[in-house]
């Protein structure tokens, strides 16, 4: 393995199920839901390998996946060109590695926030560019923030985009409409290019609203809007992803793609453009549901002993172990499956600066309710 992947060979998510497996434990780790999607959508899945829709689509998407994804952006303010400016990709895994291919190389920095998402690293790295992280700021309100100042003194001559994803996974922080204003200032100084993970775009809470960073006033010419359908419709293993932009931009993204996976998910394509255009509804319930868990599973972990942080979307809350008597969230997660019969994630692996993270482990909530129920009688048993 060449030494720019070389700490990159195991993802924690596939560490933590394999413990979780071993030991029969509740999977709070992996954020991944454990019901299906929308029946129509499913059935449109299988009618269309039924029709034959088996064989490699269009290079960027097919034509009406393209229209259902810029329609849907139209709805958060966002116009794309479903011709030129929209590329159907393999998850929004596959448009963050192709935008970082296609944009950055060595000798250019990429800023992201920590705790950030674990691709970016690998992803950064594979670009052979350098990754600087600017951390996020815990409040009085356990809300992670922005810091806006931090961002800017992070930015040097090298750097080339800034990575932003809200709402945030691991700490569940929608940013604010101020918040990503200050982004984008920062951008429009240095000339930089944000590629946006919005992929719990849909998963936001308490009547927050998501706001795309390439919304923002002259953010469209320099911004990849990237998010998919696993999150929003429960189909995270279709992998049926994209990145929106201004048409240079998408044209590069393109080159690295086609040479990355080339297409990908036929049968799934019509089936995810069916429930971006006729879903809004069931998505609807899935948020007022998801906002349901995680109060349940917050307020249990809380009456576990946890001091949990607060989450405004996705499928995750940050609970800090200190107040059991523990201090390091790897060595807990590590012991967690056998010692409790529950698995989590420690946020400190999605940092550069662990002893910074070291008391926070992410729990995911988007389970059944018995499955969170159970999970927290198991935790109870810590103390
Ligand atoms: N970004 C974030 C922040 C995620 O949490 C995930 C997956 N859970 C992804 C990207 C990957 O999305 P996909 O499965 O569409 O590749
Ligand atoms: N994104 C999911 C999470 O954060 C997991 C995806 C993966 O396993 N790579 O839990």
């Amino acid at each position: 393995l060449v030494p720019r992947l070389r700490p990159f060979t195991s993802t924690i998510f596939a560490e933590m199920t394999a413990l979780a497996v071993k030991a029969g434990a509740v999977n709070l780790g992996q954020g991944f839901p454990d019901t299906d999607g929308p029946a129509a959508m499913l059935e449109r899945a299988r009618q269309a390998i039924a029709d034959g829709v088996n064989q490699y689509p269009p290079g960027p998407g097919m034509p009406e996946l393209r229209a259902a994804i810029a329609a849907r952006r139209a709805g958060f303010g966002q116009r794309f060109d479903p011709d030129t400016e929209v590329l159907v990709t393999v998850g929004a895994t596959e448009a963050i590695a192709a935008s970082l291919l296609a944009l950055v190389q060595a000798g250019d920095e990429v800023i992201v926030f920590e705790p950030y998402y674990d691709s970016y690293a690998a992803s950064v790295a594979m670009a052979g560019a350098r990754r600087v992280v600017v951390s996020l700021a815990e409040q009085e309100s356990g809300r992670f923030g922005v810091d806006v100042d931090a961002l800017r003194a992070a930015v040097t001559p090298r750097t080339k985009a800034v990575l932003v994803n809200s709402p945030h996974n691991p700490t569940g922080t929608v940013f604010t409409r101020e918040e990503l204003a200050g982004i984008a200032a920062v951008c429009a100084e240095h000339d930089l290019i944000a590629i946006c993970d919005e992929v719990y775009e849909d998963l936001v809470f308490d009547g927050l609203e998501h706001l795309p960073l390439g919304a923002f006033p002259g953010m469209a010419e320099r911004t990849l809007t990237i998010s998919s359908a696993g999150k929003s419709y429960n189909c995270t293993g279709w992998k049926i992803g994209w990145a929106c932009g201004p048409a240079p931009l998408v044209a590069a993204v393109r080159a690295a793609k086609q040479f990355m996976t080339f297409v990908g998910g036929a049968p799934f394509q019509p089936a995810v453009a069916h429930a971006l255009s006729h879903e809004d509804a069931w998505v609807g319930a899935l948020r007022s549901s998801l906002s349901d868990k995680r109060l349940r599973l917050s307020a249990g972990l809380a009456d576990a002993g946890f001091a949990v942080r607060r989450t405004e979307g996705t499928y995750f809350v940050c609970a800090d172990v200190r107040p059991l008597g523990f201090t390091d969230g790897l060595q807990l997660c590590r012991e967690l499956p056998e010692k409790a019969g529950v698995a989590g994630v420690p946020v400190q692996v999605f940092t550069d600066n662990p002893d910074r993270w070291r008391h926070l482990v992410r729990f995911a909530f988007c389970k059944k309710d018995d499955v969170i129920d159970e999970a927290l009688a198991r935790l109870r048993e810590l103390r």
